[in-house]
């Protein structure tokens, strides 16, 4: 394992924040995460793993080591050699797939094999190792749909261990890895269908197959809802490599059904979705844009104009991941003050130490 030092992170979040590590390397295999681990040991120095860089906002130089998830590898197994072996279902194969594959090229290579169940979570940036950590949903489906099981790597214990899906207590943009933050994920095992259903009930997903793709939407292939979530996603979101950002900044906040009550009476546009235990979940994004917020720009960071949830930072300004939180925490106080309610930002913020 090499390790680098001094690294600008620049190039390594989808922010594009300019940020130094200290020491800095990639991770191909367990070798490398053990001899990792055995230098922040010896050094007394902190770790911190990233994917794509996607989901994280760096606010300062980083004072121990980074470690680059690049480890490749794709395989089909049987149902026997899972590390928790099921029954035989024919039309089902499990792909293992390493932590450091991209996740939209193992959507595409999945679909070109006639595996189906990921087209709907097309283009989501990042790679396979974080797809579980807060469990990517897109579209009407996330990978709690399809995950089979999950090898992880102990980083305070050298140990590898599985996990089956319900052990990953997958929920809205949550995971136990959120919780247990010394364990990384190093393989992902999905089970995928070969039967090709589709799922087109989400957005506008039918809108798009039937006017643009002239395709009814029952008969959809998984390919062409796959290019019906991509070029939609492409309408709506910003690139990263022309605006910087990390896709929605705060989760869809969950209400009792009496706030939600309380809310209506005095907003009766509230955009909300009942939950299966009576709850309601807000669109953060509404909540944000009744505030004023889209468009907005100061210190070099802002709200984009079309997407109230997308925080950004201008591409060629000097700001960093503190001008990013500190907006933030305005749009924050913001909605707690006019509607009571809390919002939760749904990347990592991460320090010179670690996550903050
Ligand atoms: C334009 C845009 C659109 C997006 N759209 C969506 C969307 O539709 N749905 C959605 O759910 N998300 C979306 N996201 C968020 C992001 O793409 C996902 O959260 C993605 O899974 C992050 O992957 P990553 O490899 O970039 O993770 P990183 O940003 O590198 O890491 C995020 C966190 O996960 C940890 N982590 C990363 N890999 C591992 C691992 N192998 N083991 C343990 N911990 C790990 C990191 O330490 C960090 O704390 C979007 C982001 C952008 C920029």
């Amino acid at each position: 394992m090499n390790i680098s030092r001094q690294v600008n992170l620049q190039p390594f979040n989808s922010l594009g924040i300019e940020v130094y590590a200290d020491y800095f390397s990639q991770i191909n295999n367990l070798q490398d995460l053990a001899a990792a681990r055995c230098f922040c040991q010896q050094h007394g120095l902190p770790w911190l793993l990233i994917g794509g860089g996607s989901n994280l906002v760096l606010t300062d130089d980083f004072a121990g080591l980074v470690m680059l998830m690049a480890w490749q590898g794709r395989q089909l197994v049987t149902c026997a050699e899972l590390h928790f072996p099921t029954q035989s279902a024919p039309h089902i194969g499990y792909w293992q797939v390493a932590a450091g594959e991209n996740w939209d090229d193992f959507v595409a290579f999945s679909i070109e094999q006639q595996y189906f169940g990921l087209q709907n979570l097309s283009l989501i940036p990042g790679t396979v190792g974080a797809a579980p950590i807060q469990n990517i949903g897109a579209y009407g489906a996330d990978i709690a749909q399809v995950l089979q099981e999950v090898q992880v790597y102990d980083f305070a214990n050298d140990q590898v261990f599985y996990l089956t899906a319900a052990d990953c207590q997958l929920a809205y943009r949550d995971s136990v890895f959120k919780r247990r933050t010394d364990w990384i994920v190093t393989q992902v095992t999905f089970a995928l269908s070969c039967v090709p259903q589709v799922n087109v009930g989400y957005g506008d997903i039918a809108k798009h197959l039937q006017q643009v793709i002239k395709q009814a939407p029952d008969t959809a292939s998984p390919q062409q809802v796959r290019e019906a979530v991509i070029a939609i996603r492409q309408s709506k979101l910003p690139n990263p490599d022309d605006i910087p950002n990390v896709g929605s900044f705060f989760k869809n906040p969950i209400v009792t059904a009496t706030q939600y009550r309380q809310l209506l009476q005095e907003w009766p546009q509230l955009v909300a979705y009942p939950q299966a235990d009576g709850a309601y979940k807000l669109a953060a994004g509404w909540l944000i844009d009744q505030l004023g917020w889209k468009g907005h720009r100061a210190n070099a960071v802002g709200v984009h104009e079309n997407q109230a949830l997308v925080l950004i930072r201008e591409p060629h300004g000097t700001a960093g991941g503190k001008e990013i939180m500190q907006l933030a925490e305005a749009i924050k106080a913001n909605v707690q003050q006019v509607f009571a309610v809390d919002l939760q930002v749904e990347p990592r913020v991460v320090g010179a130490q670690g996550k903050i």
